[in-house]
């Protein structure tokens, strides 16, 4: 807890979709909230102005500033890591930076973030990574290079879970199926073939994504830890 008495959570990719609405799940749950974001100053701004939170603009790519803004925070009761980008497409086509950009962003960055957060995170704390439900199920072609930065998160939190959990501290990854965000809008071209392979046929709201991670940051699921909980309305079913 902070010396308010107030969670202090940070959000790492916190300006829009998804992220942007954990930041305000945990705000109007009374959290203390930093979130960061890469280039989306102004959403961001005024999500910190909206929520009483505060933005730090920063790229998760960048190993050092990372490390340096997580340990400048001090203690943090919980860490949501959801920046990530998605790249599809034909692997003999896609050019190869941007799919190694991918798994900095998407693997590396969680993976040192977690392990910094760790190094002054309290008993009782939360580290949740924000997967994909591609990780278990393709489901089409173009998935490759995302779908394996995505399962690399379950493998991830499980090694975690058993490093810090005898501090009484529990890792878990949410993995989201489409999602109405810029990433994947409602009305999107694939949204027919996405849906055909749902039994609940709609995009899920990011606050429903939120309300999991609220979930699994509070005292009842003290003893959920080294898993992926999926929330995709049967995708994988
Ligand atoms: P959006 O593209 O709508 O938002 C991405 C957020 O992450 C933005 O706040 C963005 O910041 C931030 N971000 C991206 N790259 C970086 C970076 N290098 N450094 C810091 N922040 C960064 O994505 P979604 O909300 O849809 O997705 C959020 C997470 O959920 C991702 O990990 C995604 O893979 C996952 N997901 C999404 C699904 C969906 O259907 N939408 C399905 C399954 C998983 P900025 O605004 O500055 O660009």
């Amino acid at each position: 807890m902070s010396h308010s008495g107030r969670k202090s959570v940070l959000v790492l990719g916190g300006s829009r979709g998804i992220g942007a609405a954990i930041v305000r799940r945990f705000a109007s749950d009374g959290a203390q909230v930093t979130f960061t974001y890469a280039n989306s100053a102004a959403p961001a701004e005024q999500l910190a102005e909206e929520t009483g939170s505060s933005a730090v603009q920063l790229d998760s790519a960048d190993r050092a500033a990372l490390a340096a803004l997580i340990d400048s925070l001090g203690a943090i009761d919980v860490l949501v890591v959801n920046a990530g980008v998605f790249v599809a497409g034909d692997p003999l086509a896609l050019d190869a930076d941007s799919i190694d950009q991918l798994f900095t962003i998407n693997i590396n960055a969680p993976y040192h973030a977690a392990v910094s957060a760790a190094r002054q995170m309290p008993a009782g704390g939360r580290i949740i990574l924000i997967g994909s439900n591609i990780a278990d199920r393709a489901a089409m072609p173009g998935m490759a290079a995302y779908g394996a930065s995505k399962a690399a998160l379950s493998g991830m939190v499980k090694g975690l879970a058993r490093d810090f959990g005898p501090r009484d501290i529990t890792v878990n990854v949410v993995q989201p199926g489409p999602t109405d965000t810029e990433m994947n809008p409602a009305d999107g071209p694939l949204n027919e073939l996405m849906h055909s392979f749902m039994a609940i046929k709609r995009h899920a709201r990011s606050d429903e994504i939120a309300g999991m991670v609220a979930w699994l940051a509070g005292a009842e699921a003290a003893m959920v830890t080294g898993v992926a909980l999926t929330l995709d309305g049967g995708f994988a079913a």
